[in-house]
């Protein structure tokens, strides 16, 4: 099972921060999307049946920084996470369940730019492309 308390477990106060568009992210906002974000993940566990390790989930903008994250990542907004993926199991099964993938609303940074973990997030990329490179 996963827990809101894994996607907080770095940084556990949520902090509103601006997006790329200059639009104030309220922390209500962001706790919303994680909701959301742990809702679909709980979906993908279902189906999946093993573990998932988060390796990153919320991050405020301080952490972000600190792990050199992007600029306008979306840990920062609840939108995205890091699940271990060592041995690209995880890979694997969601390249094969791809469609429920779509159904669900994820989207994903291409393997090479993940090479021990997977980036799920709930918004597409500007271009829209499933499997992204970052
Ligand atoms: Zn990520």
């Amino acid at each position: 099972m996963m827990t809101m308390a894994e996607l907080l477990a770095k940084c556990p106060k949520i902090i509103e921060t601006r997006n790329k568009f200059g639009i104030l992210i309220k922390s209500d906002v962001i706790l919303h999307s994680l909701d959301i974000l742990l809702y679909r993940l709980s979906i993908v566990r279902h189906f999946y049946g093993k573990s998932m390790i988060v390796n990153s989930g919320y991050r405020d903008p301080e952490y972000n920084q600190k792990v050199g994250g992007a600029k306008w990542s979306n840990h920062q907004y609840g939108l995205a996470v890091d699940i271990a993926d060592p041995e690209r199991k995880l890979w694997d099964w969601i390249n094969v369940n791809m469609v429920l993938m779509e159904e669900l609303g994820f989207w994903f940074e291409s393997k090479t730019a993940t090479p021990t973990w997977v980036h799920f997030q709930i918004v597409p990329p500007i271009s829209g492309v499933r499997i992204f490179d970052p």
